[in-house]
């Protein structure tokens, strides 16, 4: 038999307009909770982990629904446009395959019609899929409060499981995504135990840019999901191959780094050692298939 739980009353709001928005933050911030697409706030709701007073629903901002793209600023995503709308801009297709591929993994049809990137990494689960696609191409958030904007970069806004940079009397608004250099490629990939439906166990994605003429790297990321409190870049992997032709051996030296500085935990879903073997595994497969996207051939 299934037990309900009964959920504590909470004032729900939707204002229309960003100003609004930050004023009721302003007044009420440490009480209220943002709903976007709700694909993670409600069952937290209905589970009890929170009980919000207030529920301010910004579904309704028109800055929040913004979605563009051009060559010098790149690309902005406002932080409550749909997921499945993502998939479908032709600039993200063309120009952002590797973050095309980690929102086409999130749940369900239904849940990338509801939910948001802005929610995905606002919610800062570790195992958040679009996260490692994001740090791998050095994007901010922009978020507002009463008192205005600021910039955060990706790298400094994951802080612990559930918890980010943004102050509670704060909103984000959008995620800027700089136009990728000429010559990069990448791509993410995650393991998981179900094949649709179900929470990384692991994810890695891995993004280069290469110097034309010798192929040999200019530029190195790679970031983890679900390996650590919170998505992230592995520095000493990427150092590995700086400069660097791509050879069998330095692949496998990057992908035993990768495992290294993962700091998994055993939980429901796998021990740390099988997260580990993963990271290795996927840091591997992520690197020769950005290669094969660049044309290299990998020395043996
Ligand atoms: C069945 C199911 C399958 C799922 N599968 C996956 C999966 O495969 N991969 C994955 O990564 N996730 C998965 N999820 C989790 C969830 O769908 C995603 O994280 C989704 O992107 C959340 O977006 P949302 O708009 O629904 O967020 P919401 O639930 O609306 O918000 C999430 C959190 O972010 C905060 N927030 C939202 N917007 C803002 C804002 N603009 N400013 C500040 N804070 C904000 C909210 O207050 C809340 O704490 C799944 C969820 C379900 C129910």
């Amino acid at each position: 038999m299934t037990s309900t739980r009964s959920i504590g009353k909470f004032e729900y709001k939707k204002p229309g307009s960003l100003r609004t928005t930050l004023r009721i933050l302003s007044n009420k911030g440490a009480d209220a909770r943002i709903l976007a697409g709700g694909t993670d706030l409600i069952p937290q709701i209905k589970q009890g982990q929170i009980s919000p007073s207030l529920v301010l629903d910004v579904k309704n901002v028109p800055e929040l629904n913004r979605l563009d793209w051009n060559e010098d600023r790149g690309l902005r995503i406002g932080a409550a446009v749909p997921l499945s709308k993502l998939l479908t801009f032709v600039a993200i297709s063309e120009r952002y395959s590797i973050l095309a591929q980690a929102c086409s993994v999130i749940g369900s049809m239904q849940i990338r019609n509801r939910g948001t990137i802005g929610g995905n990494i606002c919610n800062a689960a570790p195992s958040a899929d679009s996260a490692p696609a994001l740090l791998c191409l050095g994007a901010r958030a922009i978020v507002a409060s009463k008192n205005g904007n600021r910039k955060i970069n990706l790298d400094d806004f994951f802080m612990a499981p559930g918890k980010t940079s943004i102050g509670a009397d704060e909103l984000l608004v959008e995620i800027e995504v700089p136009t990728p250099p000429a010559h990069s490629a990448g791509c993410y990939m995650r393991h998981t135990t179900r094949e649709e439906m179900d929470i990384a166990v692991a994810g890695v994605a891995s993004f280069l840019t290469i110097a034309p003429r010798s192929k040999k790297l200019k530029e190195v990321r790679i970031a983890l999901g679900a390996v650590a409190p919170t998505p992230l870049r592995v520095h000493g992997a990427e150092a590995l191959l700086i400069g660097k032709s791509v050879t069998e051996r330095i692949i496998e030296e990057v992908a035993e780094e990768a495992a290294e500085e993962a700091k998994p935990i055993s939980d429901i879903r796998a021990s740390a050692e099988y997260r580990r073997e993963l990271v290795k595994v996927l840091t591997r497969r992520t690197l020769w298939k950005s290669c094969e996207m660049l044309g290299i051939e990998i020395q043996r």
